[in-house]
């Protein structure tokens, strides 16, 4: 009989910090799950035999290919484009593409890992996965983000396909880019099919798709709020990033009665006390996606803003936060000073933008903290819903997405809870998520055995 090896939580973290060398956001991620699931598994022997969490901390594959274009000027560009394969135990690969310059194997590692957890608390059948590149879309021509896509796709198409993984957007991959790389895969393959989502609506897209992550993020946090006989109604928020989620965030917000005081984007923030209205958000969308300017122009446009350049958003008093930028964009001062300026919840829109000691102070300080592997699956189940119309070859109304998106968040909220509750009527939504997150995952890999 075979002798199963139960090593403790730090050796375990000690060996995937040797076997990732040079990959903080990696082992960062996999550090913060893997408190939760040890104390969850416990003497559960099943799952230590089966080494299912060492497993499913090991991608299935990671692929990495060289991505040659022309610029403008004629001269030869060499970019490196991965992707990477997590976990498809519960359905096909699925997760974002990433083009920027701060891409590297270690974050598109997290993101994979992430992204297992995220798809399976959503209940729909799909596994985690995640790619991008070191390019930089900012400043390049359309005819050169085109060129680009064109070559990152010439070989990212034999790594995907409608029942192996199914790329979809992220940080600087909008409409345009999966326009471009989804023309490329049928010129390539001469099929049709619902390879990539985040499609335009005259191409396959879904009704929803843009403003799923924002809106989710929203639904999740109304959810946390209504749990304590509270709502959105009333109250300030700050946050951050300025791009599809966070523009997307604060329309909801302001739809349900709140008011948005702050927005930003890599160069610093905006503080509007007035408020930043649907007139001001409509404004910023089209500096932000046709324009492609820079959110310090806002404070030309709108008297009474100021721009805080090289800053992030967080020392504004406000109820509410969303951060909707990047990864640990909120550390663990900043944390401590949201929560002595009131913040009475949090919800994640983008992917881990709090570090592990950002964490520790919601934790500790008791708010309603929603992290991002529940509070942004919005984006992604819809992409799981663009996946079944694609299937069928219907497409649904506004308004039936929109209340299955509704529908999916509280389901989600729902599995946090039953996870995650604990004395005295508090949450803790990390446990939940990652425990939720996980169990699917997990006996699924145990019906298949050792493969
Ligand atoms: P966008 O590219 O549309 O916008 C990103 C925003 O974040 C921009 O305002 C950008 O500013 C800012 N930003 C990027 N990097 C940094 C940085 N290092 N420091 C400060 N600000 C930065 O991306 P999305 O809105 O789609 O994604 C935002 C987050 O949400 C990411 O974490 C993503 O993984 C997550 N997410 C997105 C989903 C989606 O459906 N789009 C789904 C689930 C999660 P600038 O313009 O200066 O670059």
């Amino acid at each position: 009989m075979a002798v199963t090896d139960h090593v403790d939580l730090d050796t375990f973290i000690e060996g995937v910090k040797r076997r990732n060398p040079g990959q903080p956001e990696f082992v960062q991620a996999v550090h913060e799950v893997a408190q939760d699931i040890y104390e969850f598994i416990g003497d559960k022997e099943q799952y230590h035999s089966a080494q299912i969490l060492r497993r499913i901390a090991e991608p299935d594959r990671v692929v990495s290919f060289r991505v040659c274009w022309e610029d403008d000027n004629h001269n030869i560009r060499v970019q490196r484009g991965w992707r990477v394969q997590n976990n498809n135990a519960i359905g096909p690969y699925k997760g974002g593409i990433r083009f920027h310059p701060s891409v590297t194997e270690s974050v598109l590692k997290f993101l994979a890992f992430e992204q297992t957890f995220k798809n399976s608390l959503t209940g729909l059948p799909m596994g985690g996965g995640k790619g991008g590149s070191n390019f930089n879309p900012k400043g390049k021509s359309d005819a050169e983000v085109m060129r680009f896509c064109q070559s990152f796709m010439t070989e990212l198409y034999r790594h995907i396909g409608p029942d192996t993984d199914v790329p979809a957007g992220d940080i600087g991959v909008g409409g345009r880019e999966i326009g471009y790389m989804f023309g490329q895969y049928k010129r390539i393959t001469n099929r049709w099919e619902g390879v990539l989502t985040g499609k335009g609506i005259e191409y396959g897209g879904s009704q929803m798709r843009p403003e799923a992550t924002g809106y989710g993020a929203v639904y999740f946090l109304q959810n946390m709020l209504k749990h304590q006989d509270d709502a959105v109604d009333g109250k300030t928020a700050i946050i951050s990033g300025s791009g599809n989620v966070a523009t997307h965030a604060a329309e909801k917000i302001t739809q349900l009665g709140g008011k948005v005081l702050t927005l930003s984007d890599s160069g610093g923030f905006i503080h509007d006390p007035d408020g930043i209205d649907q007139d001001k958000i409509d404004w910023i969308k089209h500096l932000k996606t046709v324009k492609r300017g820079r959110i310090s122009e806002y404070c030309d446009e709108f008297s009474g803003a100021s721009y805080h350049e090289g800053e992030r958003p967080w020392s504004v008093k406000a109820d509410l936060a969303l951060p909707c930028a990047t990864q640990n964009e909120l550390d663990g001062d900043e944390a401590k000073a949201m929560v002595d300026n009131g913040v009475m919840a949090v919800s994640e829109g983008a992917n881990m933008p709090t570090t592990l000691e950002g964490v520790k102070v919601f934790h500790d300080a008791k708010i309603m903290y929603g992290p991002g592997k529940a509070a942004n699956a919005g984006g992604v189940a819809v992409s799981g819903l663009e996946m079944s119309q694609n299937a069928e070859r219907i497409s649904w109304d506004q308004e039936r997405l929109g209340n299955m998106l509704t529908d999916l968040m509280e389901g989600i909220h729902e599995k946090c809870v039953e996870y995650g509750k604990a004395d005295g009527g508090y949450v803790d939504y990390v446990k939940g998520a990652n425990i939720a997150g996980f169990k699917k995952v997990a006996d699924a890999m145990l019906a298949y055995g050792v493969v």
